[in-house]
């Protein structure tokens, strides 16, 4: 395989070369995702085919599979489309399944004492670029911004601060600058809750909770990284609970970030709730035009500065990408990151019109889609009513759409497989895994499934 034949030294290969550097898209993964979960499942992917339009990857385990399809997959195939934009799809392949539990299994009872504390530690590192300098400043995240400087200046009198914003709003971010200012003077300990989730499975197979307990709760600061993960899950609320009482009791000091308020937090304990909500609670907002081109600017600037080269983009058209990107920032720096390496490969400098069309695919797909979307165009397309196509019959002529619509949410937007099942009338997650995959093969066997495929693909693009 000719896979890591192209050494290059940014980020991007060219499109017309097609070949992926598996190094570089592991990279990209790894900011994409943060060290925590890059290191628990990304890192293990490998990269076993590469066609023009889909790729073959490589996983350890099938709990591995089903946990990455569930979570990460759209994202996924968003930063493989970064490298290779005609990619459309990726497919896992389970390899040596038994060869590796019997390792682990090894490897696990030599280590019995000492591993959860290791592993803990190494997931434990904060990200040195994500700190308060580089932060900016604006009206969507000021206030967020000053109590989390405000923190460090006067642990325990916010206590606990509970940072809430959408996706990509920089909560992850001050989360890391907190830790970073604190780490010198304070035992400081910084995990997601899915991170937190997996130390605490792993620490009850192996009848360690001991260990568990006392490790989590030394610490002087504790930051938690999306508490919203622990909706749904009770023996993991149970215990996050017991970690954060005592923690409260000794006096440290608490940060929690989530997607909503804690009043919104879906099935989560009300005892839960109100403990999270109990100290200040602050918001970030979307951030508006002016905040994002600040940003724009001062990545152009890092980056100018970093690979010590010229980036020539007018102000038109940073304009442009400031009020075209709607989202999230994380997004916007996507967005940029992509016109910045198309002008670097074209060697030019780019106007508004080229903008728009290299953006056009990403916006596009970011942007519009939703699951109501999805179902709606789904059954107008096949001559369904909604109501019939999420009912819980099973004949053939309203099963196929159904599966077909979600599918498709699968493929096209964010949710998670729960969430998507959820949506349709409450199917267990389950349901929708073999919807995807049974889609999925007759997209490939079945011309004329393949055809309406492409064009409720394309009416919803079209939207
Ligand atoms: P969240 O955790 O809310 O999903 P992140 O903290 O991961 O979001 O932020 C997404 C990306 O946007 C990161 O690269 C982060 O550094 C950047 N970012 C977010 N807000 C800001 C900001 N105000 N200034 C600079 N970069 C930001
Ligand atoms: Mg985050």
């Amino acid at each position: 395989m000719e896979k890591n034949k192209f050494k290059t030294q940014n980020l991007y290969v060219s499109e017309e070369e097609k070949i992926l550097n598996w190094q570089e898209v592991q990279t990209a993964f790894k900011k994409t995702f943060g060290v925590e979960v890059y290191d628990s499942w990304l890192q293990k992917i490998s990269l076993i085919k590469e066609y023009n339009d889909f790729l073959i990857l490589g996983v350890p385990t099938r709990f591995f599979r089903d946990w990455i399809v569930s979570r990460y997959l759209d994202k996924i195939l968003e930063q493989v489309r970064n490298f290779k934009l005609s990619i459309n799809r990726v497919e896992f392949k389970i390899i040596e399944e038994n060869k590796q539990n019997q390792e682990l299994f090894k490897i696990n009872e030599i280590n019995k004492v000492t591993e959860i504390k290791d592993s803990i530690l190494n997931y434990n590192r904060l990200n040195p670029n994500l700190n308060f300098e580089n932060f900016i400043q604006g009206k969507s995240n000021d206030i967020a911004l000053s109590y989390s400087r405000k923190v460090c200046e006067h642990l325990s009198r916010y206590n606990p601060l509970y940072i809430c914003g959408g996706v990509g709003l920089g909560k992850t971010h001050l989360l890391n600058a907190i830790g970073l200012t604190l780490q010198n003077d304070n035992n400081v300990m910084f995990i997601s809750a899915e991170r937190f989730m997996y130390h605490f499975i792993k620490s009850i197979k192996k009848n360690d909770m001991v260990n568990f307990k006392d490790f989590f709760r030394k610490s002087s600061v504790f930051i938690i990284d999306d508490i919203q993960f622990i909706s749904g899950k009770e023996s993991l609320q149970e215990e996050f609970f017991h970690t954060f009482n005592s923690l409260m009791d000794k006096g440290s000091q608490i940060i929690i970030s989530a997607d909503r308020a804690p009043t919104k937090l879906d099935r989560v304990q009300e005892r839960m709730k109100s403990r999270l909500g109990g100290g200040l609670v602050v918001d970030i907002e979307t951030p508006d035009l002016e905040l994002k081109i600040k940003i724009i600017k001062k990545k152009i600037e890092e980056t100018q500065s970093q690979f010590k080269e010229n980036i020539n983009l007018d102000n038109d058209v940073i304009n442009y990408i400031a009020s075209e990107s709607k989202t999230n920032i994380r997004e916007l720096i996507g967005v940029l990151n992509r016109v910045i390496a198309f002008s670097r490969v074209n060697n030019k400098t780019l106007n508004v019109t080229d903008c728009k069309n290299i953006l056009k695919d990403v916006f596009n797909q970011i942007r519009v889609i939703t699951v109501d979307k999805i179902q709606n165009v789904v059954s107008n397309y096949f001559n369904i009513p909604l109501s019939e196509m999420l009912s819980q019959r099973r004949s053939r002529p309203l099963a196929r759409p159904r599966q077909i619509a979600m599918y498709l949410a699968k493929k096209m937007t964010a949710r998670s497989l729960p969430e998507i099942g959820r949506r349709f009338a409450n199917r267990d997650h389950t349901t929708v895994i073999h919807a995807v995959k049974t889609i999925s093969r007759l997209s490939e066997q079945d011309d004329e499934m393949k055809k309406n495929i492409n064009q409720i693909k394309s009416l919803l693009l079209e939207q």
